[in-house]
């Protein structure tokens, strides 16, 4: 159990979980990316930790790249704009993996590939360690897939609550969206 200023989470996911499926993840990805040199887009703040571990089990020649998401709403659209910060034209021609902490309704990860598009990559794919998939919005596929949650708050391993616990080396869930599922 662990308190961030007004909530209390208990541990959902364990490292241990965590780490073994991040290696399976980089086996699949490095056998479906053999002589393809993909370039991982890792999405900061909250995928830092997955890339890292996940970086560290890819056993081909890669490359990695860091990039922020600036989001708002505009005054007469409903959904939200995204725009990739730090992303460069390194990107033309080359073969792309996604890197997410989590996909929840899916806008943010659409933004992101539509953006993305625009630097004319050739091929796009996602690797996202969690996925909610009763909150999931979209038709993009989602190639790469950790772990499928309830539709729950979660943190710990990047992800944060109002920036707090990004250093949690579990993933947490919040102790009240848990009690209601049960
Ligand atoms: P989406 O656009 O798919 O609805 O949400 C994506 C973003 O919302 C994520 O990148 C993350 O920043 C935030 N988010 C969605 N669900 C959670 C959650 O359970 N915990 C945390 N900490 N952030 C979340
Ligand atoms: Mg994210
Ligand atoms: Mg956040």
């Amino acid at each position: 159990m662990v308190q961030l200023k007004d909530k209390v989470f208990d541990i959902l996911i364990p490292e241990e979980k965590l780490l073994t499926r991040i290696q399976n993840m980089a086996e699949q990805i490095s056998q479906d990316y053999v002589d393809k040199l993909p370039m991982f887009l890792a999405v900061l703040n909250g995928s830092f930790m997955f890339a890292a571990d996940l970086l560290k089990h890819i056993t081909i020649p890669c490359e990695i790249s860091f990039v922020k998401v600036a989001s708002y709403q505009e005054i007469h659209s409903t959904g939200k704009l995204t725009q990739l910060i730090g992303l460069s034209d390194e990107v033309r021609g080359r073969h792309i993996i996604i890197l997410e902490d989590i996909v929840d309704t899916g806008i943010t990860i659409e933004g992101i590939v539509n953006d993305l598009h625009k630097k004319n990559p050739t091929s796009i794919q996602i690797a996202t360690l969690l996925h909610k998939p009763d909150a999931y919005a979209k038709q993009l596929p989602l190639q790469y897939i950790g772990f499928s949650i309830p539709n729950q708050f979660v943190v710990g391993y990047g992800l944060d609550y109002d920036q707090l616990g990004r250093n949690l080396k579990d993933i947490h869930v919040l102790q009240e969206d848990r009690r209601n599922m049960l």
